[in-house]
């Protein structure tokens, strides 16, 4: 039986070092699932000119990935400064908000000394009372707010570091009053839907009518797209229930959740958020400093093997990098590490299954009889056909063992949607009028692809045609002719 088939699957975020044509070619035929597009740095032309580099290379490969727009969201950051400043131990900072085109957002005061610089949130000021903490570009910089006037707020510098351009600011505990939809999320949400995005990652959901806003912004252009909610923040984090269940998936972002909740928390809230996923059925990916070390180095830290082993443990469906593969020295070698490390463990250490799952319908319910059969047959494929993807989710999400799941669909939007979901190996086939027509077809696939050979058993999940051509629903165990 097929060993091959990696269970966690891998995002990618795309930028300056992978948006070359020979890179990405060679980081899809290694296996990359999904390409991320981060929209806080990315303009319009570029992103249209990068996707249609995306879909050159997988046709090129002849393998197809999913695209995920990451929508800003509500974050505050600081606007461009001409050149990097450096803030200093007890330094004043004086921060105002400063419109797009509001010409030069840094100025040096030259009798105060104090800086001045601009972010790019016009309530900055109304949010914060004397005392809050400022958090600089992940934390590096630490200012806490001494005086607050009704344009700007004066504030010290705790940690000094040093500043670029648009450094993301992040308050913690402080409610941020900004819509989860900004007017630049949503032109970025337009430009993604006329580009065919798979997945719209919503940036600091903090409860879960902050996606009601971009479900409706897909259903009014037509788009099946599916929403992922980042919990980056602790109010995401106290309504996380609420959040899966009104998402399509998740991403815990640990690099605004460690800067937002007391770090020591973050494992629990990333091992929690993987359950409440699973319980849920839904997709959850782990995400930043997967291997932040080999932004600059060609081999991963002990600690970050560990910490990649520890996303396989639990269970994850995605790992994600970030930095990792947009200015990364050796993207490529990331692919490797992740490919290793994620088949070292899941070959050593099979999960758990995940008996948690309300399955309602029959048909949900023979899922569950399906992964039965699969283990009892020491691993049987799971052969699945599907329409809208649920029923490779739902499979998924029990977590089989040790049997791939082989998950075809007629629909290359729902192909790809699937690419997302551990276990699952999507195939994109027409589907026969007769059902028996499409096993067979599906098993040829099988073999072509050199996923299974003849002989290898396989639990198939299928409909016949009863008395009247009468559809009904039945669990097959088969054997590949
Ligand atoms: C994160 O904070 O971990 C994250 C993925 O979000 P972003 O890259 O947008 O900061």
């Amino acid at each position: 039986m097929c060993t091959s088939l990696r269970q966690t699957k891998i995002v990618f975020t795309i930028g300056p070092t992978t948006s070359d044509e020979a890179v990405l070619t060679r980081m899809i035929e290694n296996g990359v699932d999904v390409c991320r597009f981060n929209m806080a740095h990315a303009q319009h032309d570029w992103f249209r000119d990068t996707i249609a580099l995306v879909n050159s290379c997988c046709r090129k490969v002849g393998r197809r990935i999913a695209l995920m727009m990451d929508v800003k969201g509500p974050e505050i950051r600081t606007r461009d400064v001409p050149d990097p400043i450096d803030l200093l131990l007890d330094e004043l900072v004086e921060f105002s908000y400063q419109p797009l085109d509001g010409g030069l957002a840094y100025t040096r005061n030259i009798a105060s000394g104090v800086h001045e610089i601009g972010v790019n949130y016009p309530g900055f000021v109304a949010d914060l009372t004397v005392g809050t903490t400022v958090l600089v570009d992940s934390g590096l910089i630490r200012l806490i707010t001494e005086e607050l006037t009704e344009e700007s707020v004066l504030c010290r510098v705790i940690t000094p570091g040093t500043l670029g351009s648009r450094r993301h600011i992040n308050l913690p505990g402080v409610k941020v009053k900004l819509p989860a939809l900004t007017e630049k999320d949503i032109a970025d949400v337009r430009v993604g839907i006329e580009q065919g995005i798979d997945f719209f990652a919503l940036s600091f959901v903090r409860e879960s009518s902050d996606l009601d806003q971009l479900r409706q912004l897909l259903r009014d252009h037509g788009s099946g797209a599916h929403v992922i909610a980042k919990i980056e923040d602790e109010s995401g984090v106290a309504h996380l229930d609420q959040i899966v269940q009104a998402s399509d998936g998740v991403m815990v972002a640990r690099g605004d959740l460690g800067i937002e909740v007391p770090f020591e928390q973050l494992p629990i809230f990333q091992r929690r958020a993987v359950d409440t996923c699973l319980s849920l059925a839904k997709p959850v990916i782990i995400a930043t400093h997967m291997l932040e070390s080999m932004i600059h180095s060609p081999v991963p830290t002990r600690a970050e093997i560990t910490d990649i082993s520890n996303s396989v443990r639990e269970q994850a469906d995605c790992v994600m990098l970030s930095g990792e593969t947009t200015i990364g020295k050796y993207p490529e070698r990331c692919i490797d590490v992740l490919n290793r490390v994620i088949m070292s463990v899941q070959r050593a250490q099979p999960g758990v299954r995940n008996d948690r799952l309300v399955l309602k319908t029959g048909k949900e319910k023979m899922l569950r009889a399906a992964v039965d059969l699969s283990e009892q047959m020491s691993g049987a494929g799971i052969v699945v056909f599907t329409r809208s993807g649920d029923l490779a989710r739902l499979l998924s999400a029990q977590r089989p063992k040790a049997s791939p799941i082989f998950a075809f669909t007629d629909d290359e939007n729902v192909f790809k949607r699937m690419l997302m979901l551990w276990g699952v190996e999507p195939f994109l086939m027409e589907l026969d009028e007769d059902p028996e027509q499409t096993i067979v077809n599906a098993f040829d696939y099988l073999k072509r692809s050199e996923w299974a050979i003849a002989g290898d058993p396989m639990i198939v999940i299928t409909n016949v045609l009863g008395k009247g051509a009468k559809i009904i629903d039945s669990l097959q165990v088969r054997e590949i002719e």
